[in-house]
C-alpha cells in the first residue's frame, strides 16, 4: 500500500483522478512538490548550462511509517554518473530502485549525504530550476484533458507549434495524430479520442522530447501494453535517451541489455555496478534477476 504515497508511484493515482477529471496540471505541481521538508533554499544558485553529471555521496535515506518508526531505503549510496550514460536500476522488489530515481528530482531528501547535478548540491538549486533539467517518463503516460497539441506542449510551455509537431514526430506520434478526427486539435479523454496504450505512451514520450532536458527518468512499464506496440515504443524510448543522463527503472531484458551500466539494487544498497557483459559473468543476483526477466 505504501506504492501509493510514493511519488514516481502517485502519478499512476493522479492519472486516475485526471480521467475523472478533477486533477489539473496545477495540482500536479501541488501534489509532486508537497514532499514534506523539500524546499527552496533561501539563496539559489542559478544553473544555465547542465550538462547532466550527478553524482551520489554516502547518501542514506529512511522512510518514516505512521508511528514515525524509520524505514530504511538507502544506504550507503556513493557513484559516479557521467553526463549521457544510460543506467538501467535492477533488482528485487522493495530493494530501492524507485526511492534512489525519486531522489534526484528531490521527490526526497537525503537523510545523509549528498546528491550533486553537475557539481550542485541539489538542495542549492531552486527546486524548479532543478525539475526544469529532469524529465519523467512515468509507466503509465498522463494525460490531461485538453487537445493532444496541448498534451504535448506541457512538455515547454514556451515551444513553437513546429516545435511540437517536430517532437511528435521524433515520437512517432505525428502519423496517428493526422489521422485524429481534428489531427492535433482531437480532443484527448473520453469525448475525444479514444487511444491506445501505445499511443498513449507516445503522446508522453513526444512531450519529453519537447522538454529536451539533460537528465531522464524513466520508469518503465511492467506489462500493459502488447508486445508488438512495446517493442515499437521502445526504439523511441532508446531515441529519447541519447545525449542524455538516463536512469532506467527496468523490468526488460533488452533495456538492461541496451543500458552503458547496470546498478543491481538489493536492500537499499548498490550490490552490483557494471556493464551486462561484467554482471553477466560473475554476479550471482544479477544472472537470477535476468533468469527471471528473460522474455
Ligand atoms: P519495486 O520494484 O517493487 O518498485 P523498488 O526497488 O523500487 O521496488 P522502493 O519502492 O524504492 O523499491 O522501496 C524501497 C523500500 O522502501 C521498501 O522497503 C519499501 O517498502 C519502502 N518504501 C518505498 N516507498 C515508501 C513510502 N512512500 N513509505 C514508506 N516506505 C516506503
Amino acid at each position: 500500500l505504501y506504492m501509493c504515497y510514493d511519488p514516481m508511484k502517485k502519478l499512476g493515482e493522479i492519472h486516475n483522478r485526471l480521467k475523472q477529471g478533477e486533477a489539473s496540471l496545477d495540482r500536479l505541481e501541488m501534489i509532486l512538490n508537497a514532499e514534506e521538508g523539500v524546499t527552496d533554499p533561501p539563496q539559489p544558485v542559478s544553473i544555465s548550462k547542465v550538462e547532466g553529471r550527478v553524482s551520489f555521496k554516502d547518501v542514506n535515506f529512511s522512510y518514516k511509517d505512521q508511528e514515525g518508526r524509520e524505514i530504511p531505503a538507502l544506504r550507503g549510496i556513493s557513484l559516479e554518473v557521467p553526463a549521457g550514460q544510460v543506467v538501467a536500476l535492477v533488482g528485487p522488489s522493495g530493494a530501492g530502485k524507485t526511492t534512489f530515481a525519486s531522489m534526484i528530482p528531490r521527490f526526497y531528501d537525503p537523510v545523509e549525504g549528498s546528491i550533486r547535478l553537475d557539481d550542485v548540491d541539489l538542495g542549492e538549486l531552486r527546486l524548479k530550476d532543478l525539475r526544469d533539467h529532469i524529465t519523467i517518463v512515468p509507466q503509465e503516460a498522463v494525460l490531461f484533458s485538453g487537445t493532444i497539441f496541448e498534451n504535448i506542449k506541457l512538455g515547454r510551455m514556451n515551444a513553437s507549434d513546429e516545435e511540437v509537431k517536430e517532437a511528435a514526430r521524433q515520437a512517432h506520434a505525428h502519423d496517428f495524430i493526422m489521422m485524429q478526427p481534428h489531427g492535433y486539435d482531437t480532443q484527448v479523454g473520453e469525448r475525444g479520442a479514444q487511444l491506445s496504450g501505445g499511443q498513449k505512451q507516445r503522446i508522453s514520450i513526444a512531450r519529453a522530447f519537447l522538454k529536451n532536458a539533460p537528465v531522464l527518468i524513466l520508469d518503465e512499464a511492467t506489462s500493459a501494453l502488447d508486445s508488438e506496440a512495446e517493442s515499437r515504443i521502445q526504439e523511441e524510448l532508446a531515441d529519447l535517451t541519447r545525449g542524455r543522463t538516463t536512469f532506467i527503472i527496468a523490468h526488460r531484458f533488452s533495456t538492461i541489455r541496451i543500458a552503458d551500466r547496470i546498478l543491481v539494487f538489493e536492500g537499499g544498497k548498490i550490490v552490483g555496478d557494471g556493464t551486462f557483459q561484467e554482471l553477466q559473468e560473475k554476479h550471482h543476483l544479477f544472472r537470477n534477476l535476468l533468469e527471471m526477466q528473460r522474455h
